[in-house]
């Protein structure tokens, strides 16, 4: 199965103007091919009897080369799988929109999603080193995997730079049987059926409450003016961090649930304890469950675990996990459940672990 890595690049100042000028390739060639296929597209529409072909990447790579290239001299001082790529990836976005999966591509702006790819001699040198075509060695501060590699993706956030690839691994088998049931929830990270409890980050609420008074102070700063960008790179180093921070638990916690269970259990949205009043807070939740149950997902398979998905409206959090009589209504304050029928009580998110749990055991 195919994995994928990103990490962080150390730079230095000459590799950063190479990253500026690749990826100014990358946007003009991308640009330059979607004004094209739009404008084929506008001549089908209105002449429908001398409908002209819609080219291919390679078609649009020919042409590039013929017409764009000897024209803006830059290009030969890129890779040239840059702008091969880029149309490549254009021409991906067209097949999305064409079987309606996404809307229409879009132009590409300078300072926004910066990105580029590189193919050809991709090699991983040592722990911390990676060659790439024509910018040559980059260092990376993490431990890179000891993989071969064809292609590899560098793209900017905030004011840093990371590469990304895609590795082929093998799948483990494991004879692993035990179930486990896991609620996610607000007030904790999540709780498992076997009655363990997973905080999660408490750290980034500290970032979260400075985020937001960056954010205020800078509500009266004149929008592109020097002290407003000063303020955006800050206020976006900040939401770099909160998110890395939730990352980095999800990583823990689902490498925790995938190596050690046989099967594991979960609900197909977070609703128990998910529906809070912020509105933000709600889909900053629901983002991370579609984080978690991505890492999950290929976790599973990597490890050799079974992942079992559990509908939204299965009531884990309304039925008693002792007697399995439901309940009509159960508020969200109330974090104790106590069953009328049988007198069992028991933690809220516990009883809806062990209820996850109880569907496949
Ligand atoms: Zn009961």
């Amino acid at each position: 199965m195919l994995l994928g890595f990103k990490t962080e690049l150390k730079l230095n100042n000459q590799q950063r103007v190479k990253f500026a000028k690749h990826s100014g390739v990358a946007r003009h060639a991308w640009n330059w091919g979607l004004a094209l296929t739009k404008q084929i597209l506008e001549h089908n529409n209105a002449l429908p009897d001398s409908k002209i072909k819609f080219p291919t990447a390679i078609d649009l790579h020919k042409w590039l080369v013929a017409l764009v290239k000897p024209e803006n001299e830059w290009y030969y001082e890129c890779s040239k799988s840059t702008p091969q790529q880029a149309l490549m990836a254009l021409r991906d976005a067209w097949k999305d929109c064409f079987s309606k999966k996404k809307g229409v591509p879009r132009f590409k702006k300078k300072g926004r999603k910066d990105s580029f790819t590189l193919e050809g001699t991709v090699k991983i040198l040592g722990n911390n080193k990676i060659q790439v075509p024509c910018i040559g060695v980059l260092k990376t501060y993490e431990r890179l995997p000891q993989v071969l590699i064809k292609c590899c993706t560098i793209s900017r956030q905030a004011d840093k730079w990371f590469i990304s690839f895609r590795f082929d691994v093998e799948q483990q088998q494991s004879d692993k049987t035990s179930v486990v049931g896991v609620d996610l929830g607000v007030k904790n990270l999540c709780t498992l059926s076997t009655g363990e409890v997973i905080a999660g980050a408490k750290s980034y609420k500290k970032y979260e409450a400075k985020l937001s008074r960056m954010q205020w102070l800078n509500r009266h700063k004149i929008i592109g003016s020097a002290n407003w960008k000063k303020a955006q790179i800050l206020i976006a180093r900040l939401h770099r961090k909160i998110a890395n921070i939730r990352k980095d638990t999800l990583h823990k916690l689902t490498t925790l649930l995938a190596k050690n269970h046989g099967i594991v259990v979960i609900e197909d949205l977070n609703v128990s304890g998910m529906i809070a009043n912020h509105k933000l807070a709600k889909t900053i939740a629901d983002m991370s469950f579609f984080e978690f149950r991505r890492q999950l997902t290929y976790k599973c398979q990597l490890y050799g675990s079974k992942l079992v998905v559990v509908d939204r409206w299965f009531p884990s959090s309304k039925t008693c996990s002792n007697c399995g009589t439901k309940k009509e209504t159960l508020t969200l304050n109330e974090r104790v459940f106590e069953c009328g029928h049988c007198g069992f009580t028991i933690d809220r998110d516990l009883n809806a672990a062990i209820n996850l749990n109880k569907t496949v055991s």
